[in-house]
């Protein structure tokens, strides 16, 4: 006799649930009752949905099925409230996801930090957060500047590791996503295009059972070329950012070896091919490396490259971590970098740190262990 083999309810999408179901002999609305309980109302056990009758969901346990929800194992909390969970799966594997009150600064110039009516009465004392979510444990991609290519990749999330990620944090977070605030950026650790199928099922779960706007939604990939293809055709899409990084091929290759595979032409093609929203922009991400691509000259190359692109641009002072062969550029050299943009009439921003004193901004996701304060 084999044991039955382990269904996990979280990563289900509507019709699998209905699906799942209808094969248990229930009415086809038991499927939108499991995925309130599991997305909406976010139950901790099967055995404590209420609205299912107590045989099916006998039922279910018998056969293998648990809704599946991620652990949180840790939290390091900063002292500007950023706070980086550690969130462990059922295989013993675990990513890293932080949670941001106030934002990250990323969402600044695209109107999304423009307040709505009535938005004032929130139930925290924050008026809007951002999720950053991981996509893999660990990463392939081995950008030279960041430390989550040190741990090389382990395995790909499954949609309902994304998505639970975001859920047991909504709930550690006390978070009515009807009436508060919740931007989501795909932007932790790994390569969400490198994890396309799941990372995309993941979002369209957290759109349409969690009820989370895919406005609200940014991704950010190191420049998958065939991949930012194919995510121009999606119907339901977040925004896309690119991790530039570099102003020409040879700087981009020394920082992310992945140019030699998809390099700037290509790159910029696709941008320049992707079909934007009404008032959509594409993101350019843009680590500043001192004394590497901190020029005048880089950022005179970046307002050619980025020409006939509706493009803003996000500027990132390096976050430092151990082993990470480069150094900040001070405020003034990141400053003339954003007038050059600027004055170039492309929008430029300086993306703040946050959490920078637990290891939690970007390119620090590591499962450090131990808190070192930085600078
Ligand atoms: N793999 C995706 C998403 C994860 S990285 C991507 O590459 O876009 C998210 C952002 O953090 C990227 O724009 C990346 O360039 C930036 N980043 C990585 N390491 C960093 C570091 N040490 N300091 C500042 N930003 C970093």
């Amino acid at each position: 006799m084999s044991l039955p083999a382990k269904v996990d309810l979280l990563g289900l999408n509507l019709q699998e649930l209905t699906n799942l179901a209808v094969e248990n002999q229930q009415p086809t609305f038991r499927g939108k009752q499991l995925a309130e309980a599991v997305y909406r109302q976010r139950i901790p056990a099967l055995e404590q949905i209420s609205t299912l009758p107590q045989n099916f969901r006998f039922h279910l346990a018998e056969s293998g099925v648990d809704i599946g929800w991620p652990e949180i194992l840790k939290r390091f909390v900063s002292h500007d409230g950023t706070i980086r969970y550690l969130i462990g799966f059922g295989d013993g594997e675990s990513v890293e996801t932080v949670w941001m009150p106030e934002g990250d600064g990323g969402e600044a110039g695209d109107g999304s930090d423009a307040y709505e009516d009535g938005e004032q009465q929130h139930l925290h004392e924050w008026h809007r957060a951002t999720i950053c979510i991981s996509s893999q444990v660990g990463c392939a991609v081995n950008c030279q500047f960041c430390l989550t290519a040190k741990l090389g990749v382990k395995r790909n999330l499954t949609a309902g590791e994304i998505a639970g990620q975001v859920l047991v944090i909504l709930r550690d977070q006390g978070v009515d996503v009807g009436k508060e605030r919740i931007n989501l950026v795909f932007m932790g650790m790994g390569e969400p295009f490198l994890n396309y199928d799941n990372f995309m099922k993941a979002v369209r779960i957290l759109v349409e059972e969690v009820g989370i706007p895919e406005s609200r939604m940014t991704v950010s990939t190191a420049g998958i070329v065939p991949r930012i293809e194919d995510f121009a055709k999606e119907s339901i899409r977040p925004k896309l950012a690119i991790s530039l990084n570099a102003s020409n091929d040879e700087l981009r290759e020394s920082v992310m070896p992945l140019n030699r595979k998809w390099d700037l032409e290509a790159l910029i093609g696709a941008a320049k091919a992707f079909p934007l929203r009404n008032r959509e922009r594409l993101t350019f991400e843009y680590v500043l490396l001192s004394g590497v691509n901190d020029k005048k000259e880089n950022a005179r190359e970046v307002v050619r490259l980025l020409n006939g692109v509706r493009a803003k641009v996000n500027l990132i002072a390096l976050n430092p971590g151990p082993e990470i062969p480069y150094s900040t550029p001070d405020e003034q050299r990141v400053h003339e970098f954003q007038n050059i943009l600027i004055d170039a009439g492309i929008p430029a921003f300086i993306r703040r740190p946050r959490g920078l004193d637990i290891y939690a901004a970007c390119g620090q996701l590591k499962r450090t262990e131990e808190l070192v304060a930085l600078r």
